[in-house]
């Protein structure tokens, strides 16, 4: 079974990598040496996740250590929704370079296709509470996005939380320079999305699954919500394969040919979700996982439902 993807650029993605949202500024340096130490060689990082000059100091300890050398390394990150005027796109995008202390990125990442009005505040919210939009346009925003990549900045782009109509729109665009390499959207059992993971492999667009594990962590939680680390029917597959529950939800996506970034900053289960490569799913287990669809998000960012650009009112 491969350890990575090949994207439309020619580079390989390796499947697995670690996730950093909500790693506390305090713990992530640590959580990214223990996962470099563990053999990831990916890393899913955003500005919006405000913890990059820390998740910087993990990767550069390890080169300075000689563990890794920068080019055995994928680092990911996003452009967050207030930089999408295509003059601030560059900017953005240094900030982050300058937090890593890194040259370039391995992927760059529209966050959402959704612009909202820049300046200092990163969720500018109206008296509804809901996310103030600006007056661009994602395919403005790529124009930018293709630059970074000829300023040498970025060695691929990409996409997250696009749908599969904004993605046609991309891929129409007059002029287009580069395709998107990669969509990143919110993926496990509670939501396989098995059209939209069809149409971009047909489209030569690698797929990124975040919150494989449900987002146990993420803030709005509510005790009713369902729990996919504590799903029987996910445990009974794990016990006969004598793995966890959480080793079956990141082997999922690697069997489907998706990139899987499991986010912790505990060291022991940094270790567990990366011993995935050891044992197979068989068919009969994919199908019954993928029966347990029932379209549940845990990142359906409702604060934008108005936004003229909210990627998640269509079917896929
Ligand atoms: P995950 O589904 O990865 O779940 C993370 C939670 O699971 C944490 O509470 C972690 O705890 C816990 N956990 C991790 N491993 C285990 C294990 N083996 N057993 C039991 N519990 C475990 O959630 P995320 O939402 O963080 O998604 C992963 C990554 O995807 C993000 O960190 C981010 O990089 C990316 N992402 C991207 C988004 C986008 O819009 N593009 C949106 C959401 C996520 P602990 O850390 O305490 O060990």
């Amino acid at each position: 079974m491969a350890t990575a993807v090949k994207l439309n650029t020619g580079a390989q993605m390796p499947i697995v990598g670690l996730g950093t949202w909500k790693s506390p500024p305090g713990k992530v340096a640590e959580a990214v040496k223990a996962a470099i130490a563990a053999g990831y060689r990916h890393i899913d990082g955003a500005m919006v996740y405000q913890n990059e000059t820390e998740v910087g100091e993990g990767v550069n300890a390890m080169i300075k250590e000689g563990v890794v050398k920068r080019e055995d390394l994928f680092i990911v990150s996003k452009l967050w929704c207030t930089f999408h005027e295509k003059s601030l796109v560059q900017q953005a995008c240094k900030k982050t370079l300058a937090d890593l202390k890194l040259d370039y990125l391995d992927l760059y990442l529209v966050h959402w296709p959704m612009g909202c009005k820049s300046g200092g505040d990163l969720f500018p919210l109206d008296g509804n509470g809901e996310l103030i939009g600006d007056n661009t346009h994602f395919l403005e925003t790529w124009e930018g996005m293709e630059q970074l990549v000829d300023a040498g900045l970025v060695k691929a782009i990409g996409i997250s939380n696009f749908n599969k109509d904004q993605i046609e729109a991309i891929l129409k665009k007059p002029g287009l320079k580069y395709k998107p390499a990669n969509n990143q959207v919110e993926c496990h059992p509670y939501l396989t999305q098995d059209k939209l993971i069809e149409y971009c492999h047909s489209q030569g667009i690698t797929v990124t699954a975040y919150s494989p594990l449900g987002s146990p962590d993420r803030p709005w939680a509510k005790p009713e919500d369902p729990s996919l680390l504590d799903d029987p029917n996910i445990k009974a597959i794990a016990d006969k394969h004598k793995k966890t529950s959480a080793q079956v939800l990141i082997r999922f996506h690697v069997q489907r040919n998706v990139i899987v970034i499991p986010k912790s900053i505990t060291p022991q289960r940094i270790q567990e979700n990366f011993q995935v490569f050891d044992f197979e799913l068989t068919e009969e287990e994919m199908k019954i996982i993928l029966g347990f669809n029932r379209n549940w998000r845990c990142c359906s960012m409702h604060w934008g439902l108005k936004h003229k650009d909210y990627p998640f009112n269509t079917k896929f």
